[in-house]
Formats: C-alpha cells, structure tokens, sequence
C-alpha cells in the first residue's frame, strides 16, 4: 500500500500548490465583497471567485500532467455570451494577480481544461467553491480537488480559507492534504507552519457525539437529522457550517457525525461535492458511507449514483449512526 501510494506525492504536492492559490484568489474575493452593501441577488463575486480558481487550478493541472482529464464543475460558455464580458473581464483581473498578463482567452481555455470526461481511468475533480451560498454570507466555503485512479480517491486536498488554522486558532485559512493510505495533514493557507497530522475524534458515545450539517435545507433534511439525532440520545443542537469544511472539522475531531440526508428522491450527489472531503476524513481515521451503509461509489461518473445522502463520522461512531438512521426510516 505505501509503495503505490507514494507514487502520488507529485500529484499531491502539484494539488496543495494549486488549492493554495485558488483558495488566496477566493478570499480576496470575498474580502472585498465584505462590508460592501450587496444587492441581495447579485451572485457576481462568487461567480468571479469559482471561475477564477477553477482557471487558476486546471492551468496547473494541465501544466503537471497534461493527459489527465479534469472534470470540474464548470464551464466558459456562459462567459462568452456578449453580455458577460463585465464578467469575464472581472476574472481575468483576479486571474491575473496569479497569472501576471493573462488574456479573457486564455482565461477561458484553462476553465474548459475542466470540462474532461469521467471516462479515463485517471481523472481530477474540481469544485472550484464549494458552498457558494456560504462564501456569498460570508461564512464557509472550500476549494475542493481530488485525483480518482480505477474508482479511487486517491488524492484529495480542501482549501478553507475562513476555518481557523486549528480549533480556537485566530488564524483563518486551512488546508487539509491526504495521500491514501498515507493519511491526512492540515497546513495553514498562509504557509506560516508546516504542516501537522490530522486525526478524528475518538469519541464512542453517542449521547455526547457533536454532529454538523448544511446550513441549506435544500441540502439536507434538517427534521430527519434531529431526529436522529434524538435517537442517539444526543441533547446538543447541530453545528451548521456550508460546503466540505464539514469533512474537515469531522477529520479534525471538532465534530463526531456529518449527516447530508436526502431532500428528496432522485437528488445525484456530485463527485466533485464529496471526493477530497471523504478522503480527509478517512485518512484522519474515519468512516464515510451513504445512508445506508454502503461505500461512496466514485466508479460511476459524474454522480454517486448508487448512494444516497452521505454520512461522514470519527469511525467509532458510525455504526450507531447508521443503526439511529435505519430505526428512524431516513430514505425508505
Ligand atoms: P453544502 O454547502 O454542504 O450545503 O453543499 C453545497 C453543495 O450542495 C453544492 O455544491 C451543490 O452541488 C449541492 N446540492 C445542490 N442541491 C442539492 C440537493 N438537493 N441535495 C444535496 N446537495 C445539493
Ligand atoms: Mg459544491
């Protein structure tokens, strides 16, 4: 296991390079949308900020390794329309404090190097910003990438620019890195440390298991998670945080249980939503499974779909969840 899997230290370090970038671009996005008085449907600076680190992040991917496709949640098309050229030039400019000269042209070509196909046996995956609605309040987003070999995740790496460097840290801005089978390690954005172990909790108590979930109704079912919730006897109220930064806080052991349980039948879950996040956390000695038990299936394309929902825990606790989550009825 380590002989191959030390194979993806390039890939690895290749990753951690490019989310670091990508992760700087969004948060000086962010910042200067911060105080400004935003008009409540201008989507814009997220729309900036996710097509920004998607070009920053496959230009080096392609850079690296030029025969790996790239399936990435975006594409260029919508910033070729006439009307978008505000847009595209405001990319550009962010782009550019990365990319010194960089042309719209280019710009587009390196956010198109993410529209490859899934069927290679080697392939990247990219949310440019996951939790888009977190980073527009503020609040959570990540910068999530992956390598998937055979079906595989086998390198995953999250930015989160507004989690704390560690628990209680006043430093913002965490990266988590994980190599399978070589586990998981978090370093700080600004690189002001290097990089440390990450491992998850090793609570076995239900009743006194810290569990996270999406601020989004949309997202998950909130009613059916305090229920089981209730079932595990657990009398805390959940801790609601946007995007993968719920993998890392369970990889960290800050949370026990991350629960994403189905709005409604038929929602595919987006690889590119759970490759790097399930990686950290088992790498940092957890479990992650759909709601009923079954491993995420990443063999099948652009969704996971043969799963439902995701439950992400420290390990210990997983079993319990999954029997609370059985007892309750989630998804029959
Ligand atoms: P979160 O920040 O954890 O709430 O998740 C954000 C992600 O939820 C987005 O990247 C979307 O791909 C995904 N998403 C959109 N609609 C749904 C849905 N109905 N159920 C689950 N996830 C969704
Ligand atoms: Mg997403």
């Amino acid at each position: 296991m380590l002989m191959t899997s030390s194979l993806f230290e390039k890939e690895l370090a290749v990753a951690v390079d490019a989310v670091r970038r990508a992760s700087s671009l969004c948060a000086r996005v962010q910042a200067e949308i911060a105080g400004s008085v935003l008009e409540k449907k201008d989507r814009s600076p997220v729309t900036v900020a996710d097509f920004g680190s998607q070009a920053v992040v496959c230009r080096a991917l392609r850079d690296a390794f030029p025969d790996d496709a790239v399936v990435a949640e975006e594409a260029s098309a919508a910033l070729k329309e006439p009307d978008a050229r505000p847009l595209l030039d405001r990319v550009v400019s962010v782009v550019s404090d990365v990319h010194p000269g960089v042309t719209a042209q280019q710009v587009c070509e390196w956010i198109d190097i993410g529209g490859g196909e899934v069927g290679a046996s080697r392939h990247w995956t990219l949310d440019p910003i996951d939790g888009t609605k977190g980073f527009l309040r503020g609040e959570q987003y990540a910068v999530a990438l992956a390598l998937i070999v055979d079906g595989e995740v086998v390198v995953g790496v999250l930015g989160c620019p507004n989690l704390s460097v560690h628990e209680g840290a006043t430093e913002q801005g965490v990266m988590l890195a994980a190599i399978k089978g070589l586990g998981v390690q978090a370093m700080p954005l600004s690189a002001s440390e290097g990089p440390t172990p990450v491992k998850s909790s090793a609570q076995a108590l239900p009743e006194y298991a810290r569990f996270c979930e999406s601020v989004e109704s949309g997202h998950t079912d909130h009613s059916e998670a305090a229920q089981v919730a209730r079932v595990l006897g657990i009398s805390g109220s959940s801790v609601r945080l946007d995007s993968q930064a719920k993998y890392a806080v369970v990889a960290r052991g800050e949370a026990d249980i991350y629960m994403r349980l189905p709005t409604r039948p038929g929602y595919v879950e987006k690889i590119w939503d759970h490759a790097a996040g399930s990686l950290v956390v088992t790498e940092a000695g957890g479990r992650v499974t759909d709601i009923h038990g079954a491993d995420l299936d990443f063999s099948k394309g652009r969704g996971l779909v043969a799963n439902a929902g995701v439950i992400a825990t420290n390990g210990p606790l997983h079993d319990a969840v999954l029997a609370a989550l059985a007892e309750v009825g989630v998804g029959r």
